[in-house]
């Protein structure tokens, strides 16, 4: 999942999601597969404790599983039903969650496309396509995305986002500022005559939290202050493109959350919220997962009603997000976790350092 800013406020809040590995004594085996460059001790204070980190770091390891099961799934003709439906279940079956569902959002489109219950989709030939896997392991979230192109045509828009975001992940550290990296990414994708997408950017992430304040922008923003914490997890996620480099919300909205609200009275659909948040709380969530209201109220008339209850505040609508039609963007995205001792870990990817 990114993060939208309107376009009249740029220079304010963007974020993405990505996750690091560094350093960890005490680990079981398979977290040494991250290749941590110094082992050291995580000092114990709440916040960031060593269960913690661990959950983290288990969280990415599954992510990096899915994606790189995407990458031999995505292929043209593939159902964008089934596609999205055997990696969340992988998931699960690999012991995660998913933090939200998985996001295949195809050429033009940005971010936030999954598919509907009924969907027909197919990945289309010379396709572009973003798949964004979100798992969390009791709350402890990686955010990762790759981009899967179909055909050579579109492999230099494609490479311009991974090595913007190769480029980013060398220059995370504690005290530097956010907008450093943003820089880093511009540089690298306007250098391969790509633009970013201004209005998407990265973000910190907490428990149960997807965007957790702040902004990691894809370019350089001088306003934004802020610089990278020991203790925080954060989503680096450039985007190329090649059209405006600015995305839209579309009419299309397949992805929902709850919005915390104290005052619910006289809210008919009460009992249909309160079952979606036994379930997912308050991460995002797709009508895929919830067949037995469908089953009972009929597809068309569950759509009514999160449009409703979304339309009165009680739920937070992630449209479609695109770019102009006929372009084409490129993704990529790692977590990674500044340890309290100021180490960095990729989660996401035990290849990057
Ligand atoms: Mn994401
Ligand atoms: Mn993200």
């Amino acid at each position: 999942m990114s993060n939208r800013r309107d376009p009249q406020a740029l220079g304010c809040d963007v974020r993405v999601l990505a996750l690091c590995s560094s350093s960890v004594a005490g680990l079981p085996p398979q977290d040494r597969l991250f290749n941590f460059t110094r082992p050291q001790r995580i000092p114990e204070r709440p916040g960031l404790d060593e269960s913690v980190v661990r959950k983290y770091i288990e969280a990415g390891r599954i992510a990096e599983r899915v994606k790189e099961r995407a990458e031999r799934e995505a292929r043209p003709g593939a159902k964008l039903l089934s596609l999205v439906a055997t990696l969340e279940n992988y998931i699960v079956e690999l012991g995660g969650r998913p933090a939200f569902p998985v996001n295949v959002s195809i050429d033009y489109e940005a971010a936030h496309r999954t598919a509907y219950i009924d969907d027909e989709s197919v990945l289309p030939e010379d396709g572009v396509v973003k798949v964004d896997v979100g798992v969390h392991v009791d709350g402890y979230i990686a955010d990762t995305a790759i981009t899967v192109s179909f055909s050579e045509k579109h492999q230099k828009l494609v490479d311009s986002a991974r090595e913007a975001l190769e480029a980013a992940l060398r220059h995370v550290k504690p005290g530097v500022r956010v907008s450093e990296v943003g820089s880093v990414i511009e540089k690298v994708i306007r250098g391969r005559g790509f633009k970013v997408v201004k209005n998407l950017s990265g973000h910190s992430l907490a428990e149960y939290m997807i965007h957790a304040g702040d902004t990691i922008p894809n370019y350089r923003d001088p306003l934004n202050f802020s610089r990278f914490r020991p203790g925080t997890a954060y989503a680096i996620e450039p985007f190329a493109t090649t059209g405006r480099g600015v995305v839209g919300s579309e009419r299309r909205v397949g992805i929902y959350s709850i919005k915390p609200s104290p005052n619910r009275e006289g809210v008919p659909e009460e009992h249909i919220l309160l079952n979606i948040f036994e379930r997912v709380k308050t991460l995002p969530f797709s009508e895929r997962w919830f067949p037995e209201i469908a089953a009972s109220l009929g597809v068309e008339r569950f759509r009514r009603v999160l449009e409703s209850l979304s339309r009165r505040g009680y739920l937070i609508p992630y449209p479609v997000l695109s770019d102009v039609p006929g372009s084409y963007v490129a993704q990529f995205e790692e977590t990674v976790l500044i340890l309290d001792d100021g180490s960095v870990i990729v989660t996401t990817d035990r290849k990057v350092l």
